[in-house]
């Protein structure tokens, strides 16, 4: 899927993130998305023999900066991450927003805005190279929990991010795609795409295989938390007809409650 400039790796930390790290091989800049945790971090860096240049942090939560400083300190690495959270982003040198651009060598990452999960979420979209990280507003047939905003919020979020080109890859926070799908079904239990995907899903995790990346086509096919315009789904959380934003949050509060 992924026939980007980029080099990008995935790693499993704690119990279901994963840690990313791209590499722009022209510039040998590298960016670690996200850092948990100092020592698998290092330890991935070390087995590629890369020297991380940036920290891109989509949000504030501990399982996506928590080894931010001490990353900072022994790399000396420069921190990029949202500014409407720019307080609660530990180490933070330079905050972005919609519109802002970061760059790892020559290549570009547009700032996507996607409050919702958090009030200060960040995407970063490589345009030309195909690639989202967008840490935990969308998920393999799910998105992120309202923590700190409304369902109009993350609705709009979304729809920002189903206007990128279906083949875009998507790289998102956390492996939570089997529960994602087991919930899916109860909301949209006809969709073919779905069912297919699901057995897909059960097969890759049985061996351990991630499900991530996913990408934005895949996601507008299965994911419920983008389709509230679905009959089918209106139909099943009975809003047939209802204001779309309605269905999402009627969705979202029956996945919390799943
Ligand atoms: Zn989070
Ligand atoms: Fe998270």
């Amino acid at each position: 899927m992924n026939n980007s400039r980029l080099e990008i790796a995935q790693i499993p930390v704690l119990s279901d993130n994963y840690l990313f790290l791209i590499h722009d091989p022209t510039s040998g800049e590298t960016a670690i998305v996200d850092p948990a945790i100092e020592e698998d971090t290092v330890a991935a860096l070390n087995a590629r023999g890369w020297t991380p240049t940036h920290i891109f942090n989509t949000h504030h939560h501990w399982d996506h900066t928590g080894a931010n400083l001490a990353l900072k300190e022994r790399y000396g690495l420069t921190i990029i991450g949202p500014a409407a959270d720019r307080d609660r982003i530990p180490g933070i040198d330079i905050a972005v927003g919609e519109g802002d651009q970061v760059h790892l060598g020559d290549i570009a990452a547009d700032v996507i805005f996607v409050p919702g999960h958090t009030s200060g979420h960040i995407a970063y979209h490589f345009a030309g190279e195909k690639v989202l990280f967008c840490g935990d507003t969308l998920f393999a047939m799910g998105c992120g929990r309202l923590f700190e905003g409304t369902p109009d919020e993350m609705w709009s979020s979304l729809t920002k991010l189903m206007s990128l080109p279906d083949d875009t890859a998507v790289y998102c926070a956390h492996e939570y795609t089997m529960a994602n799908g087991r919930f899916a079904l109860t909301v949209d239990p006809e969709n073919p795409d779905l069912k297919a995907r699901m057995a897909e899903v059960e097969r890759l995790r049985a061996d351990g295989i991630p499900t991530v990346p996913t990408s934005i086509g895949i996601e507008k096919a299965t994911n419920p938390f983008m389709r509230p315009m679905s009959d089918h789904i209106q139909e099943t959380v009975g809003l047939i007809g209802a204001p779309i934003t309605a269905v999402f949050a009627e969705v979202r509060k029956r996945k919390d409650n799943f």
